[in-house]
């Protein structure tokens, strides 16, 4: 059978393969512009860079947290990690699923970071991914996508030879919400930035009520949040010690003894958000379908 010679109906196979990924899942997914995201994404970072023959990228989002982790204190919610190897399982199934029914070379995009270019650059931005597929749009916390329905996903993309029509980036932005404008008009401040523990968020909205300017402090956020930034950070300081004890205070100071603590039970919190940002943010929380609780209802109810 010469494969390259039979038809796939294009609109066909990209409900095929989006089906696939909610029917594992996710709670959406699309299809990216793969000539938005060849000129948007720098170079060294393009699509083409991971996978040259590369026809089509789909973004997936799967559900962040329950709707009870949101109400605990912030050093439980430290711990709880996050629901991202979902995505990536199903973005791994997705792959094989197009490769079998399709016969077109796929690969679940690596969400990880470029080993030449340090820990703060990742290889792919699954961001940029998903905000051009129309699955999620840039927030006043730090550029966090964010959807009206879902509010807080984590993404994940799958990158293959099979071509599929693309989707538009969402036309509305959810963020910020009536009540965040409401607050910062009063006080210049919406909530995610008010409450971010070190101060990493800032901006303004513009007089109809729409975004105007976002400031992101990553560093800041990265040394409250990504603790595997910490662990070289704290071991340098052990070894630069000039005494045992301070060596031992070094390693032993209870917030230390923490990251030992979730490195040996390979916990995510490690690479988690510190997630203050979001426990604040109407949409992160009460959009209709946020949490399972409210999804369950929405789905009761249609
Ligand atoms: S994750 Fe924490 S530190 Fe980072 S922006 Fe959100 S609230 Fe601030
Ligand atoms: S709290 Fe949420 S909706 Fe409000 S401004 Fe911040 S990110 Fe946007």
């Amino acid at each position: 059978m010469d494969i390259d010679r039979i038809y796939i109906d294009p609109v066909d196979a990209k409900q095929a393969v989006l089906d696939y990924c909610l029917r594992k899942g996710a709670l959406a997914a699309g299809v990216a512009d793969l000539a938005a995201l060849e000129r948007i994404a720098p170079p060294g970072h393009r699509p083409s860079d991971l996978m040259p023959k590369v026809k089509s990228v789909i973004s997936l989002g799967v559900g962040g947290q329950t709707q009870g982790a949101w109400s605990v204190p912030a050093k439980a919610m430290g711990y709880f990690g996050s629901t991202e190897t979902r995505a990536y399982t199903i973005a791994y199934g997705a792959a094989f699923f197009i490769e079998s029914k399709y016969h077109k070379p796929s690969i679940y995009c690596p969400p990880d970071m470029d080993n030449e270019k340090g820990p703060r650059v990742p290889l792919q931005s699954l961001k940029l991914h998903a905000e051009v597929a129309g699955i999620g749009a840039r927030s006043l916390a730090g550029d966090i996508l964010l959807h009206p329905d879902f509010g807080y996903m984590y993404f994940a993309s799958i990158f293959t030879e099979l071509e599929l029509p693309p989707d538009q980036p969402m036309a509305e932005n959810p963020c910020p919400a009536p009540s965040c404008v409401a607050m910062y008009r009063q006080i210049g401040r919406t909530p995610c930035q008010k409450f971010c523990p070190v101060q990493c968020l800032s901006g303004h909205i513009d007089e109809d009520g729409k975004q105007a300017e976002m400031h992101y402090d990553m560093a800041a956020c990265a040394e409250m949040s990504q603790q595997y930034e910490a662990v070289p950070a704290m071991l340098a300081e052990a070894m630069a010690a000039e005494d045992d004890g301070s060596r031992e205070a070094a390693l032993f100071d209870p917030d230390n003894k923490m990251l030992w603590y979730k490195m040996s039970v390979g916990s995510g919190g490690l690479l988690a958000q510190c997630f203050e940002c979001m426990r604040v943010c109407p949409i992160a929380t009460k959009s209709p379908e946020a949490d399972p609780i409210r999804r369950s209802i929405a789905k009761a109810g249609q």
